[in-house]
């Protein structure tokens, strides 16, 4: 069959797809059921099992939040009654499941099988549900560890839901643990996130102590907003460069993408509808509260967004909610892209993180409250955030670096990599005030007049949308836009927590020092941060040119590109609020540095292998065929006398095109070969001069594809991709 009938079925399959149906369980009048009714059906949270004896709760939650060792008969109550539920809802096997240096997650299951006495029984004990060992060294560990003491340790999260995942021909209990080596070095990303809540917590407990308030302790809270797009995967499996490096190496973009910004909340079709009410399904399920579904941007992008969680649990579930977005898409015949950049010359993905630090008791540090303008507190506590950004940017951006994010950052449809804040107009007026020592004149009207009496009164936000600004206040929290859609958000949390702790011990410090009042201390201490910080404050339009030499102008650092950003982990001066803190020690900075480098290598080099073999195996053939087609016209115009310029025109052009991108290919080919050994050179090289290069290759494939018809096409287009479902 030719290619032209491959690709044409796959068109007409991907456009006739029946939907899938799932079942949600009826009541007995056949209502579906409710989602309070199915919330959370597939996880165990010790201290919401009925099962689970008060006093055992009460002795695990005081465990989980101090120091104390975990008693073995405590834990063997909660693997025993965690099993029997696993069981009743059909698992037979376990695992510890954890979030290695891989970006992603990892897990190792073992069955409940047991043998005692020849018999054969379920069994979970204490010990493996405290601890597994999982083999260390086939993990990322960034050179840090020789194989001999390769041994590694999975060590369960009391603070975080197990959950069941159900593969086709059955249930997995999911353990959340931490992993770490045998010489106590975090080897994962939640280690460290726990130990940043930590700091966090005793931060903000001593501030909230110098101003005279009592807690039992302080969190910080993520709300992470996921993108994504879905492709059919008959379009998926075609395109080699979805399959091995998750995004498209070049492409010709469609006519119509998205100029019309008519897919933005725009009317959801029935199949991608079909596929988030599956995933919405699941994830509640799951204990995940997935709460917005809408189409982005982008034609083909989407977003999901949950209610915001502690970070821990946030962290976890983000990985969660991730896998499941794939694992429903496929069922619906999708295959789900979680890449930062799939498609060059449309939106890519990011992932917002929604930030704010409470009490447990449940009081937003962040929140304004009505008169924002006398409201120390915040106005403290805000100050003291912009102060760890302005600080503490260089560090905050080079935990967000990835190859994928460098598609995005700094490419005018995401924020740049420069690290500023924005803070709207409200607390831009209070903050100029104090730092000028003048009283803010803030706007006293709470509602917004919009000429009509129909409508619902509409209280006016506190604060702007500036989409340009990586760090957004937005309310009553802050909202990190630089992150990646496919990252872990973890390694940005635990920094960010990191550099507000620094920060917040230094407020709480100001305020004990001071002889002044709480409320005057704290005034002083904000006008201290303001004035200091004021260069990381930018309002304006983060896309611009001007921004960029303005940043420059004012001190902050533009670390454009992944090879440039990590080697802050290396720099003390950049990382030593980590380090200080106990975060990370230093050798968990290095191993980090390490492992982000060779990933960034590693994935630019697939793409660069990628890359060239399609151009053999793909662009090169159909231009030889599209040759050979217009060769014969040309011939056969010659043998009857007939002249045109337009098929010798054509075929010159495609000539030009052709011999360019073949001395090209060439160029990247050799560059490869000639990489040097040294992770860090390589990724200056690679960023520096390959990237480069292989766009150029990029733009002179999609050039050829615009010349050579469709039916001597072999690869799916953009068209297809983001049009045809
Ligand atoms: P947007 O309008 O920015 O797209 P969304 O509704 O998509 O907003 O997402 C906002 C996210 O912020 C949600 O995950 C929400 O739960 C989260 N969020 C709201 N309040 C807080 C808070 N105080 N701290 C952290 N996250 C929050
Ligand atoms: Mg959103």
């Amino acid at each position: 069959m030719s290619q032209h009938n491959d690709l044409r079925s796959a068109r007409l399959a991907a456009i006739s797809r029946k939907y899938r149906k799932i079942e949600r369980p009826k009541d007995a009048k056949g209502v579906p059921q409710r989602i309070t009714e199915y919330y959370g059906e597939n996880t165990f949270d010790y201290r919401k099992a009925k099962n689970i004896p008060e006093n055992v709760k009460k002795e695990l939650n005081e465990i989980a939040s101090s120091n104390k060792p975990l008693p073995k008969e405590l834990a063997d109550v909660v693997a025993k009654t965690a099993m029997e539920w696993a069981i009743g809802k059909g698992a037979t096997h376990f695992c510890h499941w954890f979030q290695p240096l891989t970006g992603s997650t990892a897990e190792k299951h073992d069955s409940f099988l047991d043998i005692k006495n020849g018999e054969a029984i379920e069994n979970l004990s204490a010990g493996q549900l405290m601890q597994g060992e999982p083999d260390a060294s086939s993990f990322p560990n960034g050179g840090s560890r020789s194989t001999f003491e390769a041994r590694g340790y999975t060590s369960w999260d009391l603070t975080s839901p197990m959950f069941l995942i159900e593969g086709v021909n059955g249930l997995t209990l999911c353990i959340p643990t931490a992993f770490i080596s045998y010489t106590g070095q975090a080897l994962d990303i939640k280690t460290p996130l726990l130990r940043s809540e930590i700091a966090l917590s005793k931060a903000a407990t001593r501030f909230l102590k110098a101003i005279g308030q009592e807690t039992k302790g302080v969190h910080s809270n993520c709300g992470p907003e996921q993108e994504y797009f879905l492709v059919d995967e008959l379009f998926f499996f075609s395109r080699p460069d979805l399959v091995m490096t998750g995004r498209t190496l070049f492409g010709s973009l469609s006519a119509k993408n998205q100029q019309l910004d008519d897919h933005y909340f725009g009317d959801i079709d029935d199949r991608v509808m079909g596929f988030m009410q599956e995933l919405d399904y699941e994830l509640h399920r799951l204990g995940i509260p997935a709460k917005t579904r809408h189409n982005e941007v982008a034609p083909g992008q989407y977003e999901i967004a949950p209610i915001f969680n502690n970070t821990n649990v946030a962290a976890d579930n983000n990985q969660v909610m991730m896998a499941t977005i794939k694992r429903v898409a496929h069922k619906n015949h999708f295959v789900a892209l979680l890449h930062e950049k799939p498609f060059a010359g449309i939106n890519g993905s990011g992932k917002h993180l929604n930030w704010s630090l409470s009490t447990e008791e449940g009081d937003n540090l962040l929140n304004p409250g009505d008169n924002p303008e006398t409201n120390y507190r915040f106005q403290a506590m805000c100050s003291t955030v912009i102060e760890a950004l302005y600080r503490h940017g260089a560090m905050i951006r080079a935990a967000i670096a990835s190859a994928g994010n460098d598609h995005r950052l700094g490419a005018n449809e995401a924020p740049p990599s420069i690290i500023s804040a924005y803070l709207g107009d409200t607390l831009d007026k209070i903050f100029a005030g104090i730092k000028d020592g003048k009283k803010a004149a803030t706007n006293s009207d709470k509602a917004m007049d919009v000429m009509t009496h129909q409508l619902a009164d509409l209280a006016k936000d506190n604060t702007d949308r500036n989409r340009t600004s990586p760090f957004a206040f937005t309310g009553n929290k802050f909202e990190l836009r630089a992150c990646g859609s496919e990252m872990s958000i973890g390694l940005p949390l635990s920094i960010l927590n990191g550099a507000v702790a620094e920060v917040l011990n230094e407020t709480a410090e100001f305020i004990e020092k001071s002889d002044k009042s709480a409320d005057e201390a704290m005034q002083e201490v904000t006008k201290k941060w303001i004035t200091n910080a004021h260069p990381v404050i930018f309002n304006g339009d983060g896309y611009s040119d001007e921004w960029v030499k303005e940043a420059e102008k004012r001190g902050l650092p533009n670390l454009k590109t992944t090879a440039d950003a990590l080697p802050m982990f290396m720099d003390e001066k950049a990382s030593g609020f980590l380090t200080n803190q106990k975060i990370f020690t230093k050798d968990e900075l290095q191993t980090r540095f390490h492992v982000l480098v060779e990933r960034y290598n590693a994935i630019r080099e697939i793409e660069f292998g990628t890359l060239i073999q399609m151009v053999n195996q793909h662009v090169l053939p159909a231009i030889i065929s599209f040759k050979n087609e217009l060769g014969g016209v040309i011939k056969m115009q010659k043998d009857i006398s007939f002249e045109s310029s337009v098929e010798t025109g054509l075929y010159k052009k495609l000539n030009y095109s052709t011999e360019t991108l073949y001395n090209r290919v060439e160029n990247l080919q050799n560059g490869l070969k000639e990489l040097p050994e040294d992770g860090q050179k390589r990724s200056k090289i690679i960023a520096d001069t390959l990237m480069p290069l292989s766009e150029e290759v990029a733009n002179l494939c999609g050039e050829i594809e615009e010349m050579v018809p469709d039916h001597l096409w072999t690869l799916p287009k953009y068209y297809d991709m983001l049009f045809l479902r």
